[in-house]
């Protein structure tokens, strides 16, 4: 395996100092890589190209990447446009590969990330080599350990490491693909100052339409840089087809982001409402599952012949919910009213359940 001299990573270059990391999910043919390496090189504001040679899917038997031929169109597209590149790895095996071919920054994956074993075995296979490392944070919102393995990096010696706020993966539906939970990456900043938090606004909107939002709100919240999907045909793309942006829509985004002088209030106010629906789903999902509870607990009443109102039972609840809420400052005459509706509720329901 080839090692190479530590790099002057400089990636903190443009945009005033903002790093900008752009390309498709995925590299798919040796013509889309060149063709959207070119493109993007001529727009002068990005920092590293990205495309994934392997691709982590959920299925077998879906798109996996190129591999070795990915990296072959990577590095021909870093000697002809000068850009630095960059892509994910996920095994021994992928970060040997990538260091052969010269790769300059190497990002481990939401899914390996959540492995400290094999972010480990990756580590010590890096140590020594000066390549630049982003690390994202794993699926879940837990933030040891996605500082756990920013540190398993750091420890083997790589100076260049930056994390990847992709978003965490959640149970509900949601409007966006992954929950952005932005106290997350915020603490992170406050833990680990002297790193690099990028935001992958593509990953957590999955949709198109939504990445400009994520994206600014990203920057609004502090974050030191952008890795956005932009593929010269994204109808077309092998994998995230709906969140990749076109090079024109990437251009227009970068251009009204860093250049005009346009009011940002409205696209906070649009992100925090995604963020309130996101909530609302939440709260119903949450009221239609203990309904259906109330339901069951009427079969199981009736059969005994317990009586529907266990005034006991219902002190606790009340008594409970309304510790929490004082745990968590919210008003307790606002969570009595709501709760005291709750039970009402679920009453009715256990009336009707029980007449059934
Ligand atoms: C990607 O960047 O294309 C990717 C697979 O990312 P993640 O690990 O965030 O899902
Ligand atoms: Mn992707």
């Amino acid at each position: 395996m080839e090692s190479t001299e530590p790099k002057q990573t400089d990636s903190k270059k443009q945009k005033g100092d903002k790093v900008l990391i752009a390309g498709p999910c995925s590299a798919e043919s040796r013509e889309q890589i060149i063709k959207t390496a070119r493109a993007l090189a001529a727009t002068g504001h990005i920092s590293y190209f990205r495309a994934g040679a392997w691709k982590p899917r959920t299925s077998p038997g879906c798109f996996e990447g190129y591999g070795i031929k990915a990296l072959e169109w990577l590095s021909e597209a870093r000697d002809e446009t000068g850009l630095k590149v960059c892509t994910e790895v996920g095994s021994v095996k992928h970060a040997e590969l990538a260091l052969s071919y010269g790769i300059d920054m190497l990002w481990i994956g939401a899914r390996t990330v959540s492995n400290p074993f094999l972010v480990q075995e990756i580590a010590d296979t890096l140590s020594g080599t000066g390549v630049s490392v982003m690390v994202k944070n794993p699926m879940a919102p837990d933030l040891d350990l996605w500082i756990g393995s920013i540190e398993r990096i750091r420890k083997a010696g790589i100076t260049d490491v930056s994390a990847i706020h992709r978003g965490f993966s959640y149970w509900t539906r949601s409007v966006f693909r992954n929950q952005p939970w932005w106290h997350i990456p915020s603490e992170l900043k406050n833990r680990m100052p002297d790193i690099n938090v990028i935001c992958d606004p593509s990953h957590i909107a999955g949709r198109s339409e939504l990445v400009p939002m994520l994206a600014r709100r990203g920057l609004d919240m502090g974050m030191d840089g952008l890795m956005i999907e932009v593929h010269p045909s994204p109808g077309e793309a092998l994998s995230d087809k709906s969140q990749q942006l076109t090079v024109p829509a990437f251009i227009g985004l970068i251009d009204e982001m860093f250049n005009s002088m346009c009011d940002r209030s409205n696209n906070v106010l649009e992100e925090l409402r995604a963020e309130v629906d996101t909530m609302d789903n939440l709260l119903i999902w949450a009221l239609t599952n203990r309904m259906k509870l109330a339901g069951e607990i009427a079969g199981v009443k009736s059969s005994t012949e317990m009586q529907l109102l266990q005034p006991g039972r219902w002190e606790k609840v009340l008594e409970k919910a309304m510790s929490l809420a004082r745990d968590s400052g919210l008003r307790p005459a606002f969570i009595q009213k709501l709760f005291d509706d709750i039970h009402n509720e679920s009453l009715s329901v256990q009336k009707t359940a029980a007449r059934i």
